[in-house]
């Protein structure tokens, strides 16, 4: 009985332990690693992220020849236009973005980390340098803002007051977003 027992328990265990793994799917770009749960969202971030004809020329430059390439440009060439804007340039920058399907999944990330309601539609964790955005909410304006976030606070060896991350985060969009 007890051995019986054993054998059910272990294929058990194997499927829970193998679950999380398949929804996971991860890309590299040169400075950020993206979590995502499939190639749908995947799909429709890249949609959603209209870079504007400059920026979309520079990652075309760099000959995408899948939609993870696409996406891997995107990211990097928005990371490179954020640290000209604001003249920081990091050593070494390494980050991670979590990507959501939607604004409540991001909203629900929010309250597990911080124990308070979450409001915002995409935010920077500084602890754990990783961007929390859904996919539903994805814009070139949210997505350069967090980025900004990341350069700065990456970019100071000291933490920078509150206000003057927003500050710095939202002058690096305006001259991002037109
Ligand atoms: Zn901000």
């Amino acid at each position: 009985m007890v051995i019986r027992n054993q054998y059910v328990v272990l294929p058990i265990l194997m499927i829970l332990f193998w679950l999380p793994a398949v929804g996971a799917e991860t890309l590299k770009t040169r400075y950020a690693t993206l979590t995502y749960t499939n190639q749908d969202h995947l799909e429709g971030f890249n949609d959603n992220l209209r870079v504007g004809k400059q920026l979309y020329y520079m990652v075309k430059k760099r000959k995408p020849r899948t939609l993870e390439d696409e996406v891997k440009n995107k990211i990097d060439v928005i990371v490179e236009e954020v640290e000209t804007v604001l003249e920081f340039f990091p050593d070494n920058l390494r980050f991670e973005i979590q990507l959501f399907e939607t604004t409540a999944e991001v909203k629900q990330a929010y309250q597990k980390l911080f124990r308070r309601e979450g409001v915002y539609v995409a935010f920077f964790n500084p602890r754990n340098n990783t961007v929390y955005i859904g996919v539903e909410d994805t814009s070139l304006k949210i997505f350069a803002h967090e980025l900004a976030h990341v350069v700065i606070e990456n970019y100071y060896k000291v933490p920078t007051p509150p206000k003057i991350h927003e500050f710095l985060a939202r002058m690096a969009t305006s001259q991002i977003v037109r």
